[in-house]
């Protein structure tokens, strides 16, 4: 029941669509879609950029509305965000995404320890909840805390003291890889890096957007450059979204970024698309 035509993973006809759609009609219906299992995970391989390998995948929310088709998560996430059912549907998210993720685990699905990345909203962050949770949902699942990864954003944290960041320290403590998403987009001094209990910067598509095709923009290379050696001198790995060209991956192979995802290696798909995914396919 996905959206029809070339490419099933395609969001784009659902984006439009959705400027039409009365943003009442959609918070109405959140609470039910859940219970009715509206909902649906893509994923999208992160990948080595080292050797190419698919080190694990991010976990994307859809929504299967059954009037409007597939919804992608900018269209509902800020909805369920603002009425509070952001909890439960992450709750659920994170139920589903470590659940496949050690299915992948006993499957054999990639090379090396697959990994599962999953995105934490601020009212997640903030749930007194979100430990316990998160520690019930890797029980529960059988899952490593070493193949979680949470995603929060550079935004989420900004201001955060350290009475606010302890759940994140406590699931850092456990095991479990915290990124800073969308880095660069924010305004967080850097000096307040040192302070987060984050192991990964995923640096917002915007600054690798000049890296396309050659010759690359040299200032996005220079910023990229002291993104990453800033990074990997406080012991913080690396990694880029939103790589589209093979050009882009080979610069950011060079400046020493660790991961990269994006349309070059693969859209957003349905979890089985890890298991046929040969990249060197997918990049020639
Ligand atoms: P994000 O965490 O920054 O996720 C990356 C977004 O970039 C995804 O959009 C992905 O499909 C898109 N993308 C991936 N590769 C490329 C590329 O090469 N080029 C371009 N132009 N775009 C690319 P998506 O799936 O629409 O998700 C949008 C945002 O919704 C995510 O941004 C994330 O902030 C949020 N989101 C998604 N799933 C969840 C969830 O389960 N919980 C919460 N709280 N937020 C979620
Ligand atoms: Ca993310
Ligand atoms: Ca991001
Ligand atoms: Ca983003």
């Amino acid at each position: 029941a996905k959206a029809a035509g070339g490419n099933r993973y395609e969001l784009a006809d659902a984006d439009s669509d959705a400027r039409a759609i009365a943003r009442h009609d959609l918070t109405n219906c959140l609470p039910a879609a859940l219970d009715n299992g509206e909902f649906f995970i893509e994923y999208q391989p992160l990948v080595r950029l080292h050797d190419g390998t698919v080190r694990g995948a991010e976990a994307l929310v859809r929504w299967l509305h059954p009037v409007h088709g597939v919804l992608g998560p900018d269209q509902f996430i800020p909805l369920a965000e603002s009425t509070g059912l952001i909890v439960p549907l992450g709750r659920w998210v994170l139920q589903e995404a470590a659940r496949q993720a050690r299915a992948w685990r006993a499957e054999g699905t990639c090379e090396g320890p697959m990994r599962v990345n999953v995105n934490l909203s601020p009212s997640q962050l903030r749930h007194p909840s979100l430990v316990a949770d998160t520690v019930a949902v890797l029980d529960s699942s059988g899952l490593d805390p070493s193949a979680l990864c949470l995603e929060v954003t550079e935004n989420a944290l900004i201001g955060a003291d350290e009475e606010e960041l302890r759940p994140l320290r406590q699931l850092a403590d456990l095991g479990v890889d915290i990124a800073l998403d969308d880095f660069g987009t924010g305004y967080s001094n850097l000096s307040y890096l040192r302070r987060l209990p984050v192991s990964t910067l995923k640096l917002d598509r915007s600054f690798t957007r000049g890296m396309q095709r050659a010759p690359a923009d040299p200032v996005d290379v220079k910023i990229v450059e002291g993104i990453v050696s800033l990074a990997h001198t406080l012991d913080l790995s690396v990694t880029v979204e939103g790589v589209e060209t093979g050009t882009q991956a080979e610069h950011l192979r060079v400046l020493g970024c660790d991961t990269a995802q994006g349309w070059y290696y693969a859209r957003p798909g349905p979890p089985e698309r890890l298991h046929t995914l040969s990249l060197v396919d997918a990049a020639s």
